[in-house]
């Protein structure tokens, strides 16, 4: 059990506002789930009311049920499996972005390794569903390691999402007991790597803060993205969803956060990196890439 004091900068905002009940009430007209409620994200006051997005809010959309097969120490959603996929998903997920109104969405999944294929033809779908209305709004997926086969992933960049984004979550020491044993540092870095060696897609990964990591260790972690090519990182506090998750051993400074975004930007060369107690992998996603790429 954790016995760490919240620290002031981890006040969260409640979730209020107009686009806030709209979001809400289109999510549950089409039977749809969001990480940001499964997950009991941070941010989800500020996502759903709109606060960072010119298009009215951000969802970050969560496919194929809501429970994962794989069972992460520091991850809220619930285990099981076993639940049929929803075949009209993919056009539910389409006219919900349509409806909302955004013009940058963010795709993920739970791990379903219950399935043939684990799902990537849906998730594929999905993508394309959203293309196929309207090809101007810009998609980011964060996928499962999809065990690391290669053509399950490659049905996922076939479909040409915008942004390909898949965490790494810990440095490598702490992969276990941090994440599920199915899951591993090296096999995350091939996902990426594949990504950027078969296409032009942008490669996204996330680093969780405060679960006993060193610094030479983020060090490290940052440097083996890099060589992997990619792209864009993000860092953020990981935060006790309760008291039978993985303990928080620290709570980082901001101006760690900061200082972690300069090396990542200025000495690595990223081409931009969210870093703060509150970032999460999706946090500010579209604004952040379309400064750094559209603009
Ligand atoms: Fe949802 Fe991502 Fe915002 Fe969290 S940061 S509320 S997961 S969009
Ligand atoms: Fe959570 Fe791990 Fe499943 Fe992802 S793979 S949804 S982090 S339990």
């Amino acid at each position: 059990m954790s016995r760490r004091r919240k620290p002031d900068w981890l006040k969260m905002q409640p979730p209020s506002g107009r686009e806030f009940t709209g979001i809400k009430q289109t999510l549950r007209d089409h039977d749809l789930h969001t990480v940001c409620e499964e997950a009991n994200c941070p941010n989800l006051g500020e996502c759903w009311s709109g606060n960072n997005s010119e298009s009215g809010g951000t969802a970050t959309f969560m496919l194929m049920g809501d429970q994962c097969t794989r069972n992460c120490g520091f991850c809220d959603v619930d285990t099981g499996g076993g639940q049929p996929l929803d075949p009209d998903e993919p056009a539910n997920v389409a006219s919900a972005v349509a409806e909302i109104g955004l013009d940058y969405v963010v795709l993920t999944s739970v791990d379903r390794d219950d399935l043939e294929g684990q799902g990537a033809a849906h998730f594929a779908q999905t993508i394309r569903e959203i293309k196929e209305r309207d090809p101007s709004i810009l998609v980011e997926v964060l996928i499962p390691d999809f065990r690391g086969e290669e053509d399950l992933i490659r049905k996922i960049i076939d479909a040409e999402p915008d942004v390909i984004a898949h965490n790494v979550e810990t440095v490598e020491r702490l992969q276990q007991p941090v994440r599920d044993p199915r899951a591993g540092y090296e096999q995350s870095l091939a996902v990426l790597e594949q990504v950027e060696r078969e296409s032009d897609i942008y490669t996204k990964t996330s680093i969780m803060l405060g679960v006993g990591e060193y610094d030479h260790e983020v060090y490290q972690t940052l440097s083996d993205l890099r060589e992997a090519d990619v792209d864009v990182v993000t860092l953020g506090q990981y935060l006790q969803p309760s008291r039978t998750h993985l303990d928080v051993e620290t709570y980082v400074h901001p101006a760690k956060f900061d200082t972690w975004r300069r090396v990542a930007e200025e000495e690595l060369d990223f081409l931009y990196c969210a870093s703060g107690p509150m970032v999460r992998s999706s946090y500010k996603a579209g604004e952040l890439f379309v400064d750094a790429v559209v603009r």
